[in-house]
């Protein structure tokens, strides 16, 4: 996670405040105004006053602390929701892969769970029109022995069993 004080190589925020950097309401054909409300009162000048100075720095940091603490929450409920719905995906992921690689093809070159003489199944061939993708991927794991599709299935606690 970013710590945003060692963060050196940020950009610009696009159409920020030329002042404070944030971001402000203006009409979006306006490309004219350079401030936000706030700094049009004492946004830098030349040879200013150190009481101009001051009551920007002072503004600044009064709006910036509680705008990282903002970013910094953000930032840590965007990454849980993002591991939560990795989580989901590799949850449908393993259950699909479940439910396929049990159409396996038996010795007689028929499908050992839905009997059809002909292997690639029907259960299968529907995933390919389907999912080509998907179709692909699971492929690729039906030719992982079982400790392998443990790990690629479920990580290091997993267990597959092709029973
Ligand atoms: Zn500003
Ligand atoms: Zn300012
Ligand atoms: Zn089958």
């Amino acid at each position: 996670m970013y710590n945003v004080s060692e963060v050196t190589d940020v950009p610009p925020i696009d159409r920020g405040c030329a002042c404070c950097g944030m971001r402000f309401p203006r009409p979006p054909d306006d490309n004219e105004t350079q401030h936000c409300p706030r700094c049009q009162l004492h946004f830098p000048v030349a040879s200013e006053a150190p009481e101009r100075e001051l009551a920007r720095l002072r503004d600044h940091d009064q709006r910036l602390r509680p705008g990282y603490a903002a970013a910094w929450n953000f930032q840590s409920q965007y990454q849980d929701r993002m591991k939560s719905a990795l989580r989901s995906r590799d949850n449908w992921k393993a259950a699909l892969a479940e439910v396929l690689l049990a159409h396996e093809e038996a010795a007689d070159g028929s499908c050992k769970i839905c009997h059809e003489k002909e292997f690639p199944c029907s259960t299968w061939r529907k995933l390919e029109r389907v999912n080509r993708g998907i179709h692909r991927e699971v492929e690729t794991l039906a030719a992982l022995d079982d400790d392998e599709l443990s790990r690629e299935l479920y990580g290091d606690g997993g267990d597959y069993r092709s029973a």
